[in-house]
């Protein structure tokens, strides 16, 4: 039985209060900035149309206003999300959170004349204007705007993309609908013949199971379904294609790729410079399909056997207290300021939501805005990968903590790129952590094994994907008809290449990439191969380099978006233009291969 809400201690609960005691105090506070309610809601901003090609002095008035504005809209934002995820069937909160909302869209909607009126200043203007002192607080920010100039259009055609913007989300949404609501599985035999319902959810169950029955035909029941729609899965993901093809000759952009790389401002060789690498260093992933060959002692490893771990009956019960002081303990290669903040933030400044309770949301997330503390949302359930869980968003918190301490409102938040290194480097805080104080062989090869598996998922797996993404977008853009069959016998190539000789590359993973809702977004999935390689290189390079490297790497954590995304990384010291970080990752995956061998084969010999 769940608790309701109102019955969870307060020790288990983040402080919200610390926000806003009450939602009368809310209420109140929504009412200051709400501003007025017919017409043009904050007539102040307005005022400045037209006005910003006077003098520099007047375009940071309005750069002010609006970061005051959003700053305070951003903070009842976070306090309506935070309580209304607590419980989603509370109407009270889900009206606050609606109300935030849509003012935090009025808001968009009555700025979204600036960057246009900026852009279309004369460039001596712009120019004079990057040098101004009194534009000096907003200098690169402005000058991020700048450089999307060539891919802007005028006013008017900006408005028919933006009114082209729902329609063009079709394919996503069809697919999304298709994926989460149509699409049925037929339920599957295990090796006792009894018949199981098969899900999204249950298939990657299925495929840790130990009964290897129930694997093989959870692996190809699912695959089949999908291949029995292949046809209309093609044309939805054609869709979403040509929509980035559409956008990136609609904006001058020389290549997919570049559309979806430069807003961002990551230099292709970035992507291809992963890919290369990790091409380079597949011998490493070769090498532990081997191994896992040989440990299951299988004639044949096939792809249904990759999720299964090597060492079976290990468990690992660790309770919330517990899991906390393994993260803060983990985090001490840090330093002592960065521990105390996050011991303090956990322990006393309850900055998490502990446990499940009815109607909570799910998941896990780190949260908050410049004026409040780093929340994180658990739904801890002892077990290691909570514990892992916890640590992940610890890393995303102190991040936060760290740029919105150092830097001003405009400048506070991270960029996508970089958002998963703290994150990551954290986790492998805490494995490092684990396996030093581990000693029981067995629990050892467990962690070591779990690693390792996180490493080829992350690592090696999203990089073949960013691959086919690549060759999708390059086909589409050179008019190629894309078909199921093209699709098929890209993907099967690619499945082995990165598996090698050691696996048997089952004909049905051909239609795997059906199912990866990722291919819809846009070229995203690079970044979590380049988020593990900076994560493990940096993480590598504090507990070896001690303190310079430890400084530079609270610098990175310090400096929200106030460089470009690369010029934040290089400051930790690792540079993602270089193959020398993706090599990194690959070399501690090739050690923790080789101890993982050790012992277990010692473990077998022992038996
Ligand atoms: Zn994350």
């Amino acid at each position: 039985m769940l608790l309701a809400r109102k019955d969870v201690l307060e020790k288990d609960k983040w402080n919200v209060e610390a926000l806003y005691p009450s939602l009368e105090e809310w209420e109140k506070d929504f009412k200051v900035w709400e501003g007025v309610e017919n017409g043009v809601r904050w007539p102040n901003i307005a005022s400045y149309k037209g006005r910003l090609g006077e003098r520099a002095e007047v375009l940071n008035e309005l750069f002010n206003a609006c970061t005051a504005l959003d700053r305070q809209l951003s903070k009842l934002y976070t306090y309506a999300h935070l309580r209304h995820d607590e419980d989603v069937a509370n109407d009270t909160f889900k009206h606050a959170y609606i109300k935030i909302l849509s003012l935090c869209h009025k808001l968009r909607e009555e700025t979204s004349w600036i960057e246009p009126e900026i852009l279309d200043l004369p460039q001596e203007t712009l120019d004079k204007y990057l040098k101004a002192d009194s534009l000096k607080d907003y200098a690169l920010y402005l000058e991020k705007m700048i450089r999307m100039k060539p891919h802007t259009l005028s006013a008017e055609k900006e408005e028919l993309l933006a009114l082209a913007g729902r329609p063009l989300e079709t394919s996503q949404k069809a697919f999304s609908a298709f994926n989460n609501a149509d699409l049925k599985f037929p339920s599957i035999k295990d090796e006792k013949g009894d018949l199981r319902e098969l899900s999204h959810g249950k298939f990657l169950l299925y495929l840790r199971d130990s009964d290897r029955t129930l694997r093989e035909n959870a692996f190809k029941t699912v695959h089949k379904s999908f291949a029995s729609y292949e046809n209309t899965i093609c044309e939805l993901i054609n869709g979403q294609l040509q929509r980035h093809v559409f956008e990136r000759r609609a904006r001058n952009y020389s290549s997919c790729l570049e559309a979806a790389l430069f807003p961002h401002q990551i230099d292709l060789a970035v992507y291809k410079t992963l890919i290369q690498t990790v091409r380079s260093c597949l011998p490493s992933l070769h090498k532990y399909m081997a191994l896992r060959k040989k440990l299951f002692g299988y004639s044949e490893l096939h792809l249904y056997d990759m999720h299964v771990p090597l060492v079976s009956d290990v468990d690992f019960k660790i309770g919330y207290e517990e899991g906390e002081k393994l993260v803060v303990d983990s985090v001490a290669p840090l330093g002592e300021e960065y521990q105390n903040i996050l011991r303090k933030g956990l322990l006393e400044d309850r900055w998490v939501d502990r446990y499940e309770n009815a109607q909570k949301r799910s998941g896990a997330y780190s949260s908050g805005c410049y004026d409040s503390m780093p929340y994180i949302l658990m739904n801890y359930q002892n077990t290691l990968s909570d514990v892992k869980t916890l640590a992940h968003e610890a890393g995303h918190s102190m991040h936060s903590y760290f740029s919105n301490k150092n830097q001003p409102y405009q400048y506070s938040s991270y960029p996508i790129f970089v958002a998963e290194v703290a994150s990551t480097f954290n986790e492998e805080l805490l494995s490092m952590h684990m396996l030093s104080k581990m000693e029981d062989p067995k629990k050892r090869a467990y962690l070591i094994n779990q690693k390792i598996d996180d490493i080829r998922a992350t690592f090696f797996r999203q990089t073949m994907f960013a691959e086919f993404e690549l060759k999708l977008h390059e086909w589409a853009d050179q008019d190629v008809p894309l078909t199921p069959t093209l699709l098929k016998a890209e993907y099967y190539k690619l499945n082995k290449e990165y598996f090698g000789e050691d696996v048997v590359v089952d004909q049905e993973v051909e239609m795997e990439w059906a199912r990866i809702p990722h291919f819809y977004y846009n070229f995203y999935v690079y970044q979590y191969a380049t988020g593990i390689s900076a994560a493990l290189a940096l993480a590598e390079h504090v507990q070896k380099e001690g303190d310079k490297a430890r400084r530079d790497y609270l610098r990175f954590l310090s400096s929200g978006c106030s460089k470009y995304p690369i010029d934040l990384l290089k400051l930790a010291g690792v540079d993602m233009t270089s193959p020398k970080a993706v090599e990194a990752a690959a070399s501690r995956f090739d050690s923790l291969v080789k101890e993982l061998e050790t012992l277990l084969l010692a473990e077998n010999s022992r038996k």
